[in-house]
């Protein structure tokens, strides 16, 4: 197939890409798991023995960083609606998180442990059009957050990745009503013109 100019350009800047080089370079499955490293370099997120879920997770970069930080003693559950590849000491579901058996895969899968992480880099196929492209990925990150309330144990933490506009500042105020501390990151391995930023939830207060 033909393709179009744009995406010809798109292919030649991902080529060009540092990350996606260091990715290849490195055996990461995408150049997001460099985004969830400068996070947890900063933030400690990711500790030894955690029980971690990884929403939206494929093609896998955030669970390949999630099961080596969380070490054999940890426990990683990753959820997408794409089929992902195995991983090994990853638990993997297929199934749209926006469906409610997502959650109930979910909660057979993590029993009566608490989660002492959940990870959230999912979002929407975006359209290129605001406003359609913002509220479903608000929709995403409230889902998300619901999840996170369920089964998040005191203190754990949920890391979301939203987009500034419409709808951030309610989110902010959902985050510091839930946990002790919240903050905004933007990853140098985000792309220049995204407009994506990760929140960070820790200290959950509890149900
Ligand atoms: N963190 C991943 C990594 O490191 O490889 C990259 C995630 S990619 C940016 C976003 C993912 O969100 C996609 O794989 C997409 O299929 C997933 N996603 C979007 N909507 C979803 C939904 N409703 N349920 C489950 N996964 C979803």
């Amino acid at each position: 197939m033909k393709r179009s100019k744009s995406s010809r350009r798109w292919l030649a800047d991902h080529e060009d890409d540092e990350y996606v080089k260091r990715a290849r370079a490195e055996g990461y499955r995408s150049r997001a798991s460099y985004k969830l490293l400068e996070i947890d370099d900063k933030y400690h997120i990711l500790r030894a023995g955690a029980l971690v879920v990884d929403l939206g997770a494929a093609p896998g970069g955030w669970s390949q960083i999630a099961v080596k930080r969380a070490g054999s003693e940890g426990k990683v559950i990753a959820l997408d609606i794409l089929e992902m590849a195995p991983i090994q000491g990853v638990e993997i579901i297929q199934a749209d998180f926006t469906e409610d058996s997502s959650l109930e895969d979910l909660l057979e899968l993590t029993g009566e442990s608490r989660v002492d992480l959940v990870i959230s880099d999912m979002a929407p196929n975006l359209s290129g059009m605001k406003d359609i492209d913002q509220p479903r990925s608000m929709y995403l990150v409230e889902l998300a957050y619901d999840f996170a309330s369920r089964v998040l144990r005191r203190n754990g933490a949920l890391l979301v990745k939203c987009f500034e506009g419409e709808g951030m500042e309610a989110t902010r105020q959902l985050f510091r009503g839930g946990f002790d501390s919240v903050s905004n990151f933007k990853p140098r391995a985000s792309r220049a013109a995204s407009r994506e930023l990760y929140l960070l939830g820790r200290g959950f207060k509890g149900r």
